[in-house]
């Protein structure tokens, strides 16, 4: 490995590496193999049954079939799903009352990158202290020849057709079916491309699929971002579309395209996916990480009863704190919406759900998205990051720095309110500021949310200098 690769990243989401460098049929299996110890393990089963998807991506092949022979070698059952989006994986855990699965994806990462998430028997990424688990087994293990294939892997052909179904099951689709919406779809050859256009199909649209087939070579870069998707953003507008959707390789994220052609943002995405669910229940509890748009808590005031949970940043958090406080939707402001069991479809983000359920609203509002978008109130969000080593402290390792800049941040706001259940967050009455660590990468994250983008700077600055980042 030359100096310049980056190296095998191992996080709470999971591992991933370059493809044929850090990330090798070897690394997956050892990484699938210490995943399989910890299940049988832990789960007592006499051989644990684990679900088995990748994403589209060409090197997704042959570092599933390698995962998969780890997982058997270490006592595990395999269910091969083959190319499915991820949450199709939590939703086949769940019927199959599996204990977990295996997603063969790097998610928005670039095509030369390659990597593998472990989902537990509820579908969602084990808690962080199981995951450190499963690395020091893999770190333990030395990586020698993939073990044999097992002589026979169940195949799985309907996975997607499941999940498309579970996503009907949990909505009365009527009101959909009959506004006959056309939809402009771009799942950028990625895993979601079939069960985008199955739904899109099923719920009677007329859909323009754009990079529909899963061939892994992404047609533009991968993350579902404003910059990525414009040539969707003018398709939707010269097809007079009611929307167009993006969906990331693995579509558990969507993107927006509004009538017009805008972009509208991610952060827009799980608004509009609880503001349909509101209107069919009425109220509930709405989880939402800390790094998310106040948004959510506007539209929570506005539905009586309602209230807005907030988590630590990472999927797993979300939802652990959506089983454990009942909430009925939940997510991330990249666009990740959570729209769980028993009423809705898996625990793992949606990009399906997701789809339907702003097709419900826009289908049960009888306006058009703009509309909707525009009525909704308007924040800037402005994101920084920082090297770790740029909050520098006379002594001390990084993670002390952090905690004494974390402290200096409380100090100069006392009088605010405070959260500090991940990193700090501080909101005032007119925006919010969040400081925090992040999980995968040596950086230190500042995001801040006001009326006007100049406030939002003022935020990140104040807490900057607070903070005392060179
Ligand atoms: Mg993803």
């Amino acid at each position: 490995m030359s100096i310049s690769e980056p190296p095998l990243m191992l996080t709470v989401s999971g591992a991933r590496g370059i493809v044929g460098v850090t990330m090798t049929p070897a690394v997956a299996a050892a990484y699938a193999g210490a995943f399989g110890e910890f299940l049988t393990e832990s789960t007592q089963q006499g051989r644990p049954l684990v679900c088995v998807g990748r994403d589209s991506r060409p090197s997704g092949r042959e570092l599933a079939e390698a995962a998969i022979a780890g997982l058997a070698s270490s006592g595990c059952d395999v269910i091969d799903l083959g190319i499915v989006a991820t949450p199709t994986v939590g939703v086949v855990i769940g019927s199959r009352s599996a204990a977990g699965g295996m997603v063969v994806t790097a998610s928005h990462n670039p095509i030369e990158w390659n990597g593998l998430k472990c989902l537990n028997a509820a579908g969602v990424a084990p808690p962080p202290e199981y995951v450190e688990k499963i690395i020091e087994r893999f770190e333990a293990m030395s990586l020698g020849a993939i073990p044999d294939s097992p002589d026979e892997v169940k195949r799985e052909s309907s996975a997607t057709e499941m999940h498309v179904d579970r996503v009907l099951a949990a909505l009365d689709t009527e009101p959909i079916r009959a506004a006959r919406f056309k939809v402009v779809l771009d799942s950028v050859s990625g895993a979601g491309c079939e069960g985008g256009r199955l739904l899109l199909q099923r719920l009677g649209c007329d859909v323009v699929h754009m990079n529909g087939e899963p061939t892994g070579i992404f047609p533009h870069a991968p993350e579902p971002l404003e910059e990525n998707l414009r040539d969707l953003a003018t398709r939707t507008a010269s097809e007079h579309a009611a929307c167009g959707f993006a969906q990331d390789p693995d579509a558990d994220r969507l993107a927006i395209i509004d009538e017009t052609g805008r972009y509208i943002g991610e952060e827009y995405t799980l608004v509009l996916a609880a503001r349909a669910l509101l209107r069919r229940k009425g109220s509930g509890v709405l989880a939402a990480n800390l790094s998310t748009s106040r948004m959510i808590d506007d539209l929570a005031a506005v539905h009586p009863g309602s209230r807005v949970l907030r988590t630590a940043v990472g999927e797993a958090n979300v939802a652990n704190a959506m089983k454990q406080s009942g909430a009925i939707i939940g997510g991330e402001g990249n666009g990740g919406v959570i729209f769980p069991p028993p009423h809705g479809v898996c625990w793992v983000r949606d990009s399906l759900s997701a789809m339907a359920l702003v097709l419900d609203l826009l289908a049960t509002e009888k306006r058009p998205l703009s509309e909707l978008v525009d009525e909704m109130p308007r924040y800037a969000m402005v994101k920084c990051k920082f090297d770790l080593a740029d909050f520098a402290s006379a002594s001390g390792a990084a993670d002390a720095d952090i905690a004494a800049s974390i402290e200096r941040v409380k100090r100069t706001f006392a009088d605010e309110r405070i959260d500090t259940s991940d990193g700090v967050r501080i909101d005032f009455a007119d925006g919010w500021v969040h400081l925090r660590s992040s999980n995968t990468e040596p950086i230190v994250r500042i995001i801040a949310e006001a009326k006007t983008e100049q406030r939002a700077n003022e935020l990140v600055e104040q807490t900057r200098s607070a903070a005392r980042v060179l």
